[in-house]
């Protein structure tokens, strides 16, 4: 879709009334509560898919609302231990408090962290836009000196990723790497969309060509088929990779073949109250999104999707 239509339809989101935005916006969302949320993992876990939880929302400005976000986190490991649901958690460090002070969101994060490792699962932190990157990844290093089940999130269109991942990989890792979702300045990111690409499998080789665990987050299925090359090109075991995709995204059946060759994917599973601005902000951030998104809402009113 054009990158002028994106726009267009990007500036009129927030004019639109709340339920008509969540009908679209709701497709890549699994609900507003825990529950909801379990019953979507539960369904794809009985697919054969790994999962990921999110609680929606960044930027909090409150204590108060990052304190409860953290009792939330901490609540829902001990949820999916006690449902035994296959599913790890993702969080946002914004979400947790990183604008407030980063000690403050440091702490919040070592509750969460303690709940991981009362239910011995994993916690991954993704990467927000660059005025983060060093706090985040500061964050996860003091993780790492804690619980060893912890992974960061490397973005490909940065161009000091490779740096980062060349200084992790020193330490035992497991990334994830996707190409990055903020619209981020051409003097510090690769803006060309065929450059990310490039950089992606670079960042996958150097990653594969260490002793390192990599999540391939994509739904570029060009780019799966060229990591798939480079993982037969270095006899990869599967132990050592896996692939991820955001919960409702259409792949056309590419991931049930990548389970079926026997990789593992995970399924990243979005559920919370704060769906609205999440949509509008993502939106915002990166008008294209706003574009796929319309588009295969488009194509499910036409032919209804099976989930
Ligand atoms: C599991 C997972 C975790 C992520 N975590 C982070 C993170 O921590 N930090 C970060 O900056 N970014 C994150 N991202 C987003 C990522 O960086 C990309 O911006 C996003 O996935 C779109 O790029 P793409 O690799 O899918 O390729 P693109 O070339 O952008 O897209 C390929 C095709 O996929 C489809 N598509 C892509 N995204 C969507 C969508 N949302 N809805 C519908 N169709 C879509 C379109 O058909 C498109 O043509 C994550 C992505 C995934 C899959």
């Amino acid at each position: 879709m054009a990158v002028g239509l994106n726009r267009l339809l990007v500036a009129t989101l927030p004019l639109l009334p709340k339920a008509l935005v969540g009908l679209f916006a709701r497709t890549y969302v699994a609900g507003d509560t825990p529950d909801q949320a379990f019953a979507a993992v539960k369904k794809l876990n009985d697919q054969g898919f790994e999962t990921t939880l999110d609680i929606l929302g960044e930027h909090v400005e409150s204590t108060e609302e990052a304190e409860t976000i953290t009792e939330a986190y901490a609540s829902l490991y001990h949820d999916i231990a006690r449902l035994g649901l296959r599913a790890n958690i993702s969080l946002k460090p914004t979400h947790l408090g990183l604008d407030i002070q980063y000690d403050f969101c440091e702490r919040n994060v070592f509750k969460i962290l303690d709940a991981a490792q009362a239910t011995n699962n994993f916690l991954r932190i993704d990467m927000e836009n660059s005025p983060h990157t060093d706090a985040t990844l500061q964050l996860y290093q003091r993780c790492l000196e804690r619980y060893p089940r912890i992974g960061p999130v490397l973005q490909a269109y940065l161009y000091r990723s490779a740096d980062d991942l060349g200084r992790l990989m020193n330490s035992p890792l497991n990334f994830r790497l996707c190409k990055g979702i903020y619209r981020e300045s051409p003097e510090i990111a690769i803006q060309e969309r065929s450059a990310i690409n490039a950089n992606f499998l670079a960042l996958a080789r150097q990653a594969f060509e260490g002793n390192v665990y990599t999540a391939i987050a994509t739904h570029d299925v060009d780019l799966i088929r060229q990591v798939e090359e480079l993982i037969r090109e270095k006899n990869l075991e599967s132990s050592r990779f896996e692939f991820q995709a955001l919960y409702g995204v259409p792949m056309g059946g590419v991931l049930e073949e990548l389970k079926d060759k026997g990789y593992t994917v995970r399924i990243y599973v979005p559920f919370g109250e704060a769906w609205h601005a999440y949509a509008l902000r993502r939106a915002q951030e990166n008008p294209n999104l706003a574009g796929y998104v319309l588009r295969n809402f488009l194509a499910r009113l036409v032919k209804p999707s099976t989930g």
